[in-house]
């Protein structure tokens, strides 16, 4: 980075500090994009400033903070929002769509011509997700296709979804792109490279362990397993998952195991 960038982002930060409220998390990338992220979810907001207006991703801060959200984004711009964009459909990233559309903000669906943004969609956490490159800011909106706050959930697509998910968004900006999860710090494309080479050592772990006929019960308490998920695990959390949610991410990665096997 270097000194002039360095001191821009500094001053970001400052007025950023001024604007942080409660519930709500501030973080300027740059003087076009900031990432926003409630207490509730964690779930990261895209908040973009475009020659056609101002454009929120996923502006779920949880139901109870949405007019601080609105108060919040009014202190960093002081002009209306103009137009909402989903990751996916999931309640945690779109459930705020509604408070903002009944005050007139359009909520774009497929096909987007905001300036600026480029748009391509893979199906891997949903059926449907899109990935958002703010080009002028060289930031990729990625949603629940990367997360560096949980395990990974790929089951819509199965590996081969996953796989092409990840590639898209190789592809899309240069080494230097700010890749923003669904949840979870905003991360570089290696760290993303990481995340998909740990998902796959995951599934061929499962598979392996569940074809030598080991119950989930059984793959739970299993070293590399154990060692494999901590993986996920990259703000250092004690314990990571609670135990349901360990078992479930074991249970569903075999149903996607045997689905694919099914379709061969
Ligand atoms: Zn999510």
């Amino acid at each position: 980075m270097n000194l002039l960038k360095a001191l821009w982002l500094f001053v970001l930060s400052l007025t950023s500090a001024a604007a942080l409220s409660a519930n709500i998390q501030v973080q300027a990338v740059s003087q076009h994009l900031h990432i926003l992220s409630g207490k509730d979810y964690g779930t990261n907001i895209g908040l973009v400033e475009t020659p056609n207006g101002l454009v929120l991703i996923d502006p779920m801060p949880g139901k109870a903070h949405l007019a601080e959200l609105e108060k919040v984004i009014k202190e960093i711009h002081h002009k209306p929002i103009t137009h909402i964009l989903n990751t996916h459909a999931h309640d945690d990233h779109s459930g705020g769509n509604a408070f903002f559309t009944s005050q007139g903000v359009q909520l774009v669906v497929g096909e987007s011509s905001i300036q600026g943004i480029s748009h391509r969609v893979v199906k891997s956490h949903t059926t449907t997700d899109n990935i958002y490159y703010h080009k002028p800011s060289n930031t990729i909106f990625v949603g629940d296709v990367f997360d560096t706050s949980w395990h990974p959930t790929f089951y819509a697509g199965g590996v081969a979804g996953f796989n092409n998910a990840i590639d898209t968004v190789l592809r899309m900006g240069d080494e230097q792109s700010l890749v923003v999860p669904g949840h979870g710090a905003a991360k570089d494309k290696a760290s993303l490279r990481k995340f998909r080479k740990n998902t796959l050592e995951w599934v061929d772990t499962i598979r392996l362990l569940s074809i030598q006929g080991l119950s989930v019960e059984q793959i739970m308490t299993n070293k590399k397993v154990i060692d494999l998920v901590e993986r996920f695990n990259l703000s250092g959390k004690s314990p990571f998952l609670p135990q349901k949610a360990y078992q479930r991410f074991i249970e569903r990665t075999i149903q996607v195991i045997e689905r694919e096997h099914d379709s061969v």
